[in-house]
């Protein structure tokens, strides 16, 4: 299978995680999840836990410079190589300038993006039902990354222009699966 590097982007709720997780059995390339790994330095209470853990807590974002720092060390990693799947990066135009500038020198095969799209009334319905027990999930705070969403990341995606791929992710984990592989031409 040919280099597959990913962004699978949309706003909170909207199944990144569980579909890129999907995609890590599919391909066999690895998930880069920012908030996965901002929330494993939060839970060791490392250096950039204790800087990071308040703005989680609040639904805010991170500084752009702490998470692509993040994203350099771990594509530099070995698995990461064949492709990866970005779930949560970049969400800001800065991180998706500083990702091309990642990704400028190893010759490596163009950026893929994925939007999935869910109406802002299921998203919460989904978050607030959903009992992970993420210190975020609730409905002050949900509401609060939402509109972090719309500021910040809905933006971002101008960056990529019509390469964007606009999915629904309306329906059952399968189909939304389904429909993920399809476009990307896997299927
Ligand atoms: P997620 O699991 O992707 O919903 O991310 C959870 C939280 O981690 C977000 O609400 C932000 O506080 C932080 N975070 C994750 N990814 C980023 C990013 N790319 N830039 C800034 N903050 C981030």
């Amino acid at each position: 299978m040919s280099e597959l590097n990913l962004i699978l982007t949309g706003p909170p709720g909207a199944g990144k995680g569980t579909q890129a997780q999907r995609l890590v059995q599919h391909c066999g390339i690895p998930q880069i999840s920012t908030g996965d790994m901002l929330r494993a330095a939060v839970a060791s209470g490392s250096k950039l836990g204790e800087q990071a853990k308040g703005i989680l807590a609040a639904g805010d974002l991170v500084p752009d410079g702490v998470v692509i720092e993040l994203v350099r060390e771990r594509l530099a990693q070995e698995d990461a190589r064949a492709g990866f799947i970005l779930d949560g990066f970049p969400r800001t135009a800065a991180q998706a300038d500083a990702l091309d500038g990642l990704l400028a020198s190893g010759g490596r095969a163009p950026l893929r993006v994925i939007c999935l799209e869910v109406p802002e009334e299921e998203l919460v319905r989904r978050i607030l039902s959903r009992g992970e027990g993420r210190e975020d999930d609730s409905e002050h705070t949900v509401r609060n990354r939402l509109g972090v969403y719309i500021r910040d990341t809905k933006p971002m995606l101008d960056h990529y222009g019509e390469a964007v791929l606009r999915l629904s992710g309306l329906g059952t984990i399968d189909e939304i699966e389904a429909r993920i592989l399809e476009a990307l031409g896997l299927s």
